[in-house]
């Protein structure tokens, strides 16, 4: 219809109906471009909160699992602390506790693995993490795909150089064969009777330098990884809470 008008505009030679023609093809070009690009920022806005919710609660689920590993694992370190003490002779001991020699036979175990969290993995792989409009909790996506990295890289190069107490001293410590799953309770572990021999021990020059190293390895797991990534993730939490505004008790 406005094709049609134009002609007969062009055909009388009404310039200025034909200009008001034009102006009123390109306002309406203009229009639609811009509800275009408003309907799709709309759609964008809706998809971020829809990422940042399940963010949300992959988080969440992430920190009641890496919290108490943590702990565990620095309960750990702290009895192989107590070991060490024991063979420098700083610490009176007769026997090995339970924990002391769980924590021993045990320090080769490395069973915490770098959480990835499927929405991260969705945001980077997808080329969609633009769709965040937070540059702070941007800036923590992309950092945290780059550590993970790095975690990985550390807890391959510590898994690979990793002692196996039980198979290369079986004549100094071994399991409690009733342990049928790896406990992470005290009462759990206190209630097997894995064998240590402290005399053998202390009479063992590679054994003692065996701990002290499986001890440092215990160590940057725990300060440099399960740290490291306990509070990154608390942080991201702090941040989505304020961006999506919830609060919780
Ligand atoms: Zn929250």
């Amino acid at each position: 219809m406005i094709l049609r008008r134009f002609m007969k505009h062009a055909k009388e030679q009404n310039w200025f109906a034909v200009g008001l023609d034009v102006i009123v093809v390109i306002v309406g070009i203009f229009l639609g471009l811009q509800v275009q690009v408003w309907n799709e920022g709309r759609k964008e806005r809706v998809d971020e909160k829809i990422y940042l919710n399940r963010l949300h609660s992959e988080v969440l689920k992430s920190i009641e699992i890496v919290e108490p590993a943590l702990k565990f694992k620095q309960e750990k370190q702290a009895s192989l602390y107590e070991v060490l003490d024991i063979f420098l002779g700083k610490k009176e001991a007769e026997a090995l506790t339970p924990m002391q020699c769980f924590s021993i036979i045990t320090s080769g175990v490395y069973s915490d693995q770098v959480i990835s969290l499927p929405t991260i993995v969705e945001l980077m792989t997808s080329g969609q993490l633009s769709i965040i409009q937070n540059d702070d909790i941007k800036a923590d996506i992309i950092d945290y795909n780059i550590t993970q990295d790095e975690w990985r890289e550390m807890i391959s190069d510590i898994r690979d150089s990793r002692v196996n107490f039980v198979r290369k001293y079986p004549e100094i410590n071994g399991y409690d064969l009733r342990m049928k799953t790896m406990s992470r309770s005290m009462e759990g572990i206190n209630a097997l009777n894995h064998y240590c021999d402290l005399d053998k021990m202390k009479d063992s020059v590679p054994f003692k330098n065996d701990v002290l190293s499986a001890t440092n390895k215990i160590a940057a797991i725990n300060n440099a990884f399960l740290t490291d990534e306990l509070n990154r993730f608390k942080n991201l939490h702090q941040k989505i809470d304020k961006e999506l505004g919830l609060s919780h008790p």
